[in-house]
Formats: structure tokens, C-alpha cells, sequence
């Protein structure tokens, strides 16, 4: 298995820049997965690595060496696209043995290599199947399989489980995690779903309009987000992100979130981080709908709000809560919070509630990166 290091990597599609000055070390036997709204590049910085596109600039290093001139049959590379392409007039068996007998090894190695993927993958009684009678999920396995015969240096998956329904993309989502451990590969993963980034990836590479935004493990870039961006696409619900100012009188600083009455005092460390990384004072204000407390009294708590909406989801309740009105527009500004189904509440209902001041976020207005 191998390192893979992209230095300084730019790709141009006419006046698209779809990657911009991309840097990332993905370790030997690491998961990384490229996760971005449509059209961020994931694809096109994975391509870059299989060598299926030049970049115009920068350099792609496999186990220290360039290989930027390599052809991608040199380059040791596997890779499973979307569209898995089988061949239909050979049987599954013939499908997952093909990259083998291509690279001639023998006939006895070939068969154990063979068997034993489709054991991982459970698609043994399917091997003398042709395609065709395969359903989408089995082909996935199939197309999956062909490429982890392999054993190559790594292995680029680009949305592979975009076919499967909802139930067979969390089986294989678990079977892929158990397969990448069980042969250390090096694996980089394209997805736009954040849920299947979280669950698959040792870190997580978040793309927007081609450039790199945060690398980090799923825990690193799901709380501690370093620009708007990032905070506002991981997450679901997605966090609050609410425009505010800051106020400092007699050493204390204070934020205000616009137009509501949302007062919130900033601890003695907060505001030293503030003052390191910013000098203004209007910015985003962020907090995720788990790390607000509601309750029914005012107990302890300052803030108040009305419920504006209930979604219940089962396992928990979703409540949009109304803490003030846009002066200008007359539009409500509303807040997200996570509450469990046994806290009932009305439509119209008065609440108060908690921030956890640990889990607050600040954003530059300007710059969008995190000041807190
Ligand atoms: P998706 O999730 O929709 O597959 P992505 O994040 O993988 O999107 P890319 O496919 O890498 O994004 O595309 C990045 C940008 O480059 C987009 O604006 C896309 O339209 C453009 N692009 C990609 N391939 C080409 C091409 N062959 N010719 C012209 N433009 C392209």
C-alpha cells in the first residue's frame, strides 16, 4: 500500500477552475474521504490521481515517487466508479478474475484470490452468474470485488454506493469499513453525503468551488468547522448560523445576536481567542441544535423563544424557534434546536433556553473563518 502526496495541484477546464491549489498528504492504509457539494472537484482531484486527467500544475507523488507522467496502468492504482462497468458476456466469476489474468499470474492463485474476495463481499454463489441477473447492489459488490483483487497500492472509489437503495448503502457502507481495515489499503472515497463521509473516513478532505476548505477527522470537522462553509454543510439539521456583533465594556465582551434580545457573555479564554483572530466586530454566530437546552422554565435561563414549528423524526423532535424579526425585511429569525420527543411543547409556546457556551462557534464576516 502507498502514500499518496498532491502538491500545489491545479486543474483548468476552460475558464473552470476546478481545483485550485490543492495540498493533501493521505497516509499509507488511510481513509480519506472528498466530500463537497456537486461540482467542487472531488471528481476531478480523484481522476487527477488516477492519472484519467493532467493537472496544469503541481505534483502527484505515489510511495515519494512523481508520477505525474505515469500512464494509469502504471500507476498501481484501482479504482470503482459510479457507473460500474462489468462485462456482460462474462460471468462474475470471469469479471472479478479479469485484472488478473491481465497481468498473467497463475491459474491457482487467480482462483484462491478470487474466492476469497467474493467470501468478503458474500457474492460466492453468484460467481457463475452473468451480470445481467444481478441486481444493482450485487453488481456494486461485483464491480467493488473486481477491484480489490487486486491488491494494489490503493484504491479510488468515486460514489460507488450512489446506485444501492437506502438499506444495502448502509450494509455495504459497514462492509466496505470492514474490508479497507482487514487490507490496510489506501482508500480515497468520493461522496457528497456527509453521513457516509463520517462513518467511512479516518479524515475527512471538505471541498467547495475546488478549493481544500478542512482536512480533519469526521469529530475534528464536525466541531470544530474552520470556515462558514464547512460549519454550514456538515450536519443535519445544519447548524445555526445567525449574523451578530460584539460588544466589549469594562473588559467584558458581549455578543448580540441582530435583532433579537439574544445577549450572551464571553468567557475570559473566548474572548482572548476573539481578540487574537479578529478586529472586528460584526461576525456569524454558530451553534448546533444538540448544544441548545430547552426548557419550559425560565429557571436559570435568559433567553426565550416561541415555537414556530415541530418536526417530530421519531427518535427525536426538531423544533424551529422564533427569537426575533429582520428590522428591514420582517422576516423571522429562527433558531434550530434538538429536543427529545418526551419534551412536548405547542406551536405558539413560550420556551427558554440554554446555550452550552463550550459549543459556541464565531465566524469572520469578511474572511468566513472561525474566530472561536
Ligand atoms: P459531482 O459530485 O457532481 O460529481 P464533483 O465535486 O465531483 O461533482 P467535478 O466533477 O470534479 O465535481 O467538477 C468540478 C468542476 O469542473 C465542475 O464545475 C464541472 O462542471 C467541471 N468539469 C469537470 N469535468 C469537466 C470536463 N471534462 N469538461 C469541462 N468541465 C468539467
Amino acid at each position: 500500500m502507498a502514500q499518496i502526496i498532491l502538491e500545489n495541484i491545479e486543474k483548468r477546464f476552460g475558464d473552470v477552475i476546478a481545483v485550485k491549489d490543492f495540498n493533501l498528504v493521505i497516509e499509507d492504509q488511510e481513509f480519506v474521504v472528498f466530500l463537497g457539494p456537486s461540482g467542487c472537484g472531488k471528481t476531478t482531484t480523484l481522476r487527477i490521481i488516477a492519472g484519467l486527467e493532467h493537472p496544469e500544475q503541481g505534483n502527484i507523488l505515489i510511495d515519494g515517487q512523481r508520477v505525474n507522467d505515469f500512464r494509469p496502468a502504471d500507476r498501481d492504482i484501482a479504482f470503482v466508479f459510479q457507473f460500474y462497468a462489468l462485462y456482460p458476456h462474462l460471468r462474475v466469476y470471469d469479471n472479478i478474475a479479469f485484472p488478473l489474468k491481465a497481468v498473467k499470474i497463475a491459474k491457482s492463485d487467480i482462483d484462491s484470490r478470487v474466492r476469497k474476495v467474493a467470501d468478503i463481499l458474500q457474492i460466492t454463489d453468484m460467481l457463475d452468474r452473468k451480470p445481467s441477473v444481478l441486481s444493482g447492489g450485487e453488481m456494486q459488490r461485483v464491480a467493488l470485488a473486481r477491484a480489490m483483487v487486486r491488491q494494489p497500492k490503493a484504491y479510488l472509489l468515486d460514489e460507488p454506493m450512489a446506485n444501492l437503495d437506502a438499506k444495502l448503502r448502509i450494509d455495504t457502507r459497514a462492509e466496505i469499513k470492514r474490508l479497507q481495515h482487514e487490507i490496510g489499503a489506501t482508500t480515497v472515497f468520493v461522496t457528497h453525503d456527509q453521513i457516509e463521509a463520517m462513518s467511512l473516513a479516518d479524515r475527512i478532505a471538505v471541498m467547495h468551488q475546488g478549493v481544500l476548505q478542512q482536512i480533519g477527522t469526521p469529530h475534528e470537522v464536525y466541531n470544530k468547522p474552520q470556515s462558514l462553509f464547512v460549519a454550514g454543510f456538515m450536519g443535519s439539521p445544519t447548524m445555526n448560523l445567525l449574523e451578530a456583533e460584539l460588544y466589549s465594556h469594562q473588559g467584558t465582551t458581549t455578543l448580540e445576536l441582530n435583532h433579537t434580545n439574544v445577549h450572551l457573555d464571553l468567557t475570559l479564554e473566548q474572548q482572548a481567542r476573539i481578540d487574537k483572530n479578529t478586529s472586528k466586530n460584526s461576525c456569524v454566530f454558530g451553534i448546533r441544535p444538540e448544544h441548545i437546552a430547552a426548557a419550559k422554565e425560565p429557571i436559570g435561563r435568559k433567553i426565550s423563544a416561541d415555537v414556530h414549528l415541530i418536526e417530530p423524526l421519531g427518535s427525536v423532535n426538531i423544533l424551529d424557534l422564533l427569537i426575533g424579526t429582520h428590522a428591514d425585511t420582517q422576516e423571522p429569525i429562527l433558531l434550530r434546536v434538538r429536543t427529545h420527543p418526551t419534551f412536548k411543547v405547542e406551536v405558539g409556546e413560550k420556551i427558554w433556553l440554554d446555550f452550552d457556551a463550550e459549543q459556541m462557534h464565531l465566524f469572520d464576516k469578511n474572511t468566513e473563518q472561525a474566530i472561536l
